[in-house]
């Protein structure tokens, strides 16, 4: 149910302050660093890892840093005289990167721990940290007609391995740096954010992306088959990514939501297999389903209770999925086509 917003957004921020936004050439980043230029921001520093070529998304007029976060000289150079800093930089992806690659998640610590540090030495005023529904009680998540999380629900703690272990402890951070240090803290848990632009092949892709892609390369192949991950009866709720990004704008001008994690997402729970139906309904095309029952899968369900994000900020996340996902499906697709007539794309 779409919630209007009387609320304008409060931000303590002149257009010429300096915002940092790390993981800026990833999906969710880009998009981020997009809104601020859009709304007359004349001074963001966006970062990456990526080489400048390979950045999802580059936004004229934007200082563009490629550098690794880990480190700690570098984290001490990106929040250099910034007022806001927004730390959306991980090794991350779907449930076959996150699954598969522990380690890597974990590693991510190193990002976070630097960069607020960073930004509490540098007399940052905001800092903004993107966490995840993954941070969720896992023993909560066992059946797909799941009760929808509470932000309350992370403890007694026992988040997804390696990625959500990440994330809580990177929050834990967040909320310290505030009692300790006084440094405003803010922290979005994000459930599955989709949209043009994000990675949507090579192992890292989310689910709405990869089943676009998968229908597309049917319909072009002539394919009459889809494959499922798991057995389909899976659940979650998607937000658009246009929705994210003015959340996260809301919940870091917020002071009710310092050093306190809130949902970011949206209550509208699917099964994976509506979402194959509604991806083949805008491809218009059926396709057989075989279902690869030892493909990592995730949760059996998972959805967001947005009680409190909407008590907090009369607001949250209000695009139809279908709205959604046809744009989704119609930037991958073209995306699809230029890779195969030889144009580089994204992630190429
Ligand atoms: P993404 O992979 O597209 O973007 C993350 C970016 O971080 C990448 O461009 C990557 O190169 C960069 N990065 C990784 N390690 C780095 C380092 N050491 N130094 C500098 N940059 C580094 O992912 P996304 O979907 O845009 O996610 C953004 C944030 O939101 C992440 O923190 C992610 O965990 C979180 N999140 C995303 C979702 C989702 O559905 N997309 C859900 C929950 C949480």
């Amino acid at each position: 149910m779409a919630v209007s917003s009387p609320n304008t957004i409060e931000r303590d921020l002149a257009l010429d302050d300096l915002i940092v936004i790390a993981g800026a050439g990833g999906f969710i980043g880009g998009a981020l660093t997009r809104y601020f230029h859009d709304k007359g921001f004349s001074r963001i520093r966006a970062v990456d890892r990526k080489p400048l070529p390979d950045w999802f998304q580059r936004v004229p007029g934007v200082e563009c840093l490629s550098m690794d976060l880990g480190e700690k000289a570098n984290a001490t150079r990106a929040a250099e005289g910034a007022t806001e800093v927004y730390n959306l930089a991980a090794d991350m992806g779907g449930m076959g990167f996150i699954e598969q690659f522990r380690i890597e998640c974990l590693r991510s610590s190193l990002i976070n721990t630097h960069l607020i540090d960073a930004a509490w030495r540098a007399g940052v005023r905001r800092y903004f940290y993107a966490s995840t529904a993954c941070v969720y009680n896992t023993e909560l998540q066992k059946d797909p007609n799941v009760r929808a999380l509470k932000e309350s629900d992370a403890y007694p703690a026992m988040a997804e391995r390696g990625y959500g272990w990440e994330k809580l402890f990177a929050e834990m951070f967040c909320e310290e740096y505030w009692a300790e240090r006084g440094l405003k803290t803010h922290i979005a848990r994000f459930h599955n954010v989709y949209g043009p632009n994000g990675t949507w092949f090579g192992g890292r892709e989310k689910v709405p992306a990869a089943i676009c892609r998968k229908v597309i390369e049917a319909k072009d192949t002539g394919k009459t088959e889809i494959e499922i991950w798991g057995d389909g009866t899976q659940t979650r709720s998607f937000c658009f990514v246009e929705d994210c990004v003015v959340g996260i704008d809301h919940i870091t001008h917020c002071n009710r939501l310092i050093a306190t994690p809130i949902n970011l997402g949206t209550q509208d729970i699917i099964s994976i297999n509506d979402l194959v139906s509604l991806v083949e309904d805008i491809g218009g095309v059926k396709l057989t389903r075989r279902y690869k029952l030892d493909a990592p899968r995730g949760v059996a369900g998972r959805n967001s209770d947005n009680t409190f994000i909407k008590s907090v900020l009369n607001w949250e996340p209000s695009t139809p999925l279908r709205t959604g996902i046809t744009k989704t499906y119609a930037w991958i697709e073209e995306q699809y086509h230029d890779r195969k007539s030889g144009k580089r794309v994204v992630q190429d």
